[in-house]
């Protein structure tokens, strides 16, 4: 019976899905063959808001496929209704945003987000945006952004899920799963955009919209990772990058987008351009014109253009000129029709006013509290001052730019989160505990970047009365972002100096961060009893970190990328290669040994002479109230074959005195390849709550498949061979063991 009741279930989803899919296939060439060139094209274009008359003049006419940014859904609905209701076939808009962390409820920042290593807080942070953001008209995101970078100079660090490739493809995953919901007919699911396709983080020196230099297997090994499991997993559209790859830039690259894209993985959303990038392809110096922009843009196989309008101006001529061809744009076309089938909006062109109920509503602020809760990373705690013994404490000192900055606390990408509901350190620590501890508050400096100490003589007396100082210092929202790349990972203004004043008052302190990617911050460290790090937090960074500094809810963020210790050492990271010098772990820095010794070790390992091979923190760590050890190491097979699965087991051990959660992190190294492959891949990761005194059998299965790579002949391949597995709460600190694969 029940064998019968799951066939009858399997055979409806199959089917149903076939049925549902044949049957927009064919709503597609119904719609395709009444309509004109100039409409074709239409579809292709999109526009921004902010020019209305013109907006409602072109939807009329039948020349424009999505509009951007409109954020109020009686708007939308007027010029829905000029699209559906006035123009010649009546083809729906699709309204698209930056939705990035958030649209009214702001949840910490995407590096935030991947720093919590737990995939369903970024699932549920991207449900709710796209819940508030379907109720302001907005069907389409231009999110996640999932470019892998190593460099911290890159304002845009801030937008994506940092620097390991599994780690960054399953939290995009996760956002899409978020975003476009089960089905993309419910009026709260938004599509997703994967972004920037492609090596946009590998800009050069870190400076936006630079240049970049990638090989076809660099590509295939790091950068296309993400979004060939994006695409996998169903994304709806992708969005081209601003650079070049050696020259050729992506909006402009058939490789990409038609070889790759279309033809490897079978992609069957729709593509757009970034902002004005078609247009771009001129000033970069690879078309003579917009014309010759749109021909290559099209013919490289781009579906929609974003504002730049070269296909609407030129694609008919070029058609005439037999420089475009009608198939390509038919299939343009379809591919941009299909998505605003499967959305819906043929059927529900338009949007019900339901602001009032959804907007912050408690249960997205509840979420965005656990997401900064699980994000923020305990970097240090000598002698426990954390978390702080409340029945103990008499006065505390909140001092700092990022105590008390609504704005800045929510980061870059903000456009519509409104800073009249954040909720800061000070506010919330005020609330929880202003009627039992008197809490004495001084900023010392007004934001970030303030260099003037004049306050500094009164911050120190203040800190001489009480019995903890909490600081809370980093980077101004505008600090990160597109175009706010930095030469410098130094807390900016005069924050150090006021850390090393109030570290000379010998009282108790403890250093919150609060920034848009990871800072050079060891001075700041060291002078620190106790140091939390927290990514631009968003809407509830205030009452989580409460939460965390009273030990109400333990650590338990891990970093989703290096800290270096300064930017001299950009770009380093754990995926690294080895060189033929590999560091031994007994390379010492200038300023620790005399200099014989140092001529005699020169050349010989890859590390600087002033700052050693070691960065400041690497990827995977993060420290708990609690202390968690490995051990008992375990594999199913000392050798295993290419098509089966190796079941990893090793014992967990809650050592403290706190219940608490751990990020357990499993890497592993192909030893000798037919290229050279990284010192630790991470290939899983979750996150395990253990008892106090609680030990644990954690068991793990990894298919083999999950170790392959693209090779010398690219093609992806597990090879046979030695392997090494490493197990443990950071890329670091680990226990190991190998095994071998066989044929
Ligand atoms: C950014 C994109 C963004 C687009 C639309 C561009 O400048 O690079 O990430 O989605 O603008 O706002």
């Amino acid at each position: 019976m029940k064998k019968k009741l799951f066939t009858i279930i399997a055979t409806y989803f199959l089917f149903g899905n076939l049925f549902a899919q044949v049957n927009i296939e064919y709503r597609i060439e119904a719609l395709l063959k009444q309509m004109t060139l100039e409409e074709k094209i239409g579809q292709m274009n999109q526009l921004h808001c902010e020019d209305w008359n013109k907006l409602k003049e072109e939807t009329e006419k039948g020349h424009v496929g999505s509009v951007m940014s409109i954020t109020d859904p009686n708007l939308f609905n007027e010029i829905q209704k000029i699209a559906v209701e006035e123009s010649r076939l009546g083809i729906p808009l699709i309204n698209a945003r930056d939705v990035i962390h958030g649209f009214k409820t702001i949840f910490p920042i995407p590096l935030g987000q991947a720093a919590t290593f737990n995939p369903e807080i970024v699932e549920k942070s991207s449900q709710i945006a796209a819940t508030e953001a379907s109720a302001a008209g907005i069907r389409w995101t231009f999110a996640p952004m999932i470019d892998i970078t190593h460099d911290p100079r890159w304002g845009r660090i801030a937008e994506g899920f940092g620097e390991d490739p599994y780690l960054v493809s399953e939290m995009g995953k996760a956002s899409i799963r978020g975003f476009q919901g089960r089905s993309l007919h419910n009026p709260r699911s938004i599509l997703a955009c994967a972004k920037h396709f492609v090596a946009y983080g590998a800009a050069e020196g870190g400076r936006d919209y630079n240049s970049t230099f990638v090989s076809e297997r660099r590509l295939r090994n790091l950068y296309l990772r993400p979004f060939e499991e994006a695409v996998q997993s169903g994304v709806a559209t992708i969005m081209t990058s601003f650079n070049d790859n050696d020259g050729i830039p992506a909006s402009g690259s058939k490789f990409l987008l038609t070889d790759i894209l279309r033809n490897e993985w079978e992609f069957n959303g729709f593509v757009i351009s970034d902002w004005a990038s078609v247009i771009e392809m001129a000033k970069h110096g690879y078309c003579k014109n917009g014309k010759e922009a749109a021909m290559k843009a099209v013919n490289a196989g781009l579906d929609m253009e974003m504002v730049s309008e070269t296909y609407i101006n030129h694609l008919p001529q070029l058609l005439k000129e037999g420089e475009v061809s009608l198939s390509d744009i038919d299939n343009a076309v379809r591919n941009i029709l299909r998505i605003k089938f499967e959305l819906g909006i043929f059927e529900q062109p338009y949007i019900q006013d339901e602001r009032e109920e959804i907007y912050y509503a408690e249960s997205h602020l509840e979420a965005a509290q656990e997401a900064v809760e699980q994000s923020t990373i305990l970097l240090k705690n000598e002698n426990n001052v954390l978390p702080l013994n409340m029945n103990n404490i008499k006065r505390i000192l909140v001092t700092g730019p990022m105590a008390n900055a609504p704005h800045d606390q929510l980061g870059t990408w903000v456009f519509d989160g409104d800073k009249k509901y954040t909720r800061t350190p000070l506010i919330s620590l005020q609330e929880q505990s202003g009627h039992i501890i008197e809490i004495i508050y001084e900023p010392a400096l007004s934001i970030s970047r303030d260099t003037s100490k004049y306050n500094f003589s009164k911050v120190v007396e203040l800190a001489k009365k009480v019995d903890v100082i909490l600081a809370f210092v980093g980077e101004e929202a505008i600090l990160s972002g597109e175009a706010h790349s930095l030469t410098t990972l130094n807390l900016l203004g005069a924050q150090s100096a006021l850390i090393e004043e109030l570290a000379n008052t010998g009282k108790p302190l403890v250093t919150t961060f609060m920034a848009g990617r990871p800072l050079s911050i060891g001075k700041e460290v060291a002078l620190s009893d106790a140091v939390l790090y927290s990514f631009h937090p968003g809407t509830m960074g205030g009452p989580a970190l409460v939460s965390l500094l009273t030990g109400k809810v333990i650590p338990s963020g891990k970093l989703p990328v290096t800290f270096p210790k300064n930017v001299g050492q950009i770009p380093i990271y754990y995926n690294h290669n080895n060189t033929g010098r590999p560091a031994d772990g007994n390379e010492t820095t200038l300023y620790q040994i005399p200099i014989e010794a140092e001529q005699t070790s020169l050349g010989n390992k890859s590390y600087y002479l002033d700052a050693g091979k070691d960065p400041l923190y690497p990827f995977g760590y993060g420290l708990s109230y609690t202390t968690f050890i490995y051990s008992n190491l375990q594999l199913s097979h000392n050798k295993i074959k290419k098509d089966d699965t190796l079941e990893v087991s090793f014992d967990l051990s809650n050592t403290g005195k706190y219940d608490a959660t751990e990020v357990i992190q499993i890497y592993f190294r192909d030893i000798v390849a037919n290229i050279i492959r990284p010192v630790k891949e991470l290939v899983h990761f979750d996150r395990i709550n253990l008892q106090a005194g609680k030990t644990m059998k954690v068991k793990v299965e990894i298919p083999v498949s999950k170790l392959a790579f693209w090779n010398i002949d690219m093609q992806k391949v597990v090879e046979s061979g030695q392997f090494e597995l490493f197990v443990g709460g950071s890329s670091e600190n680990v226990i190991n063991t190998k095994f071998e694969i066989i044929n």
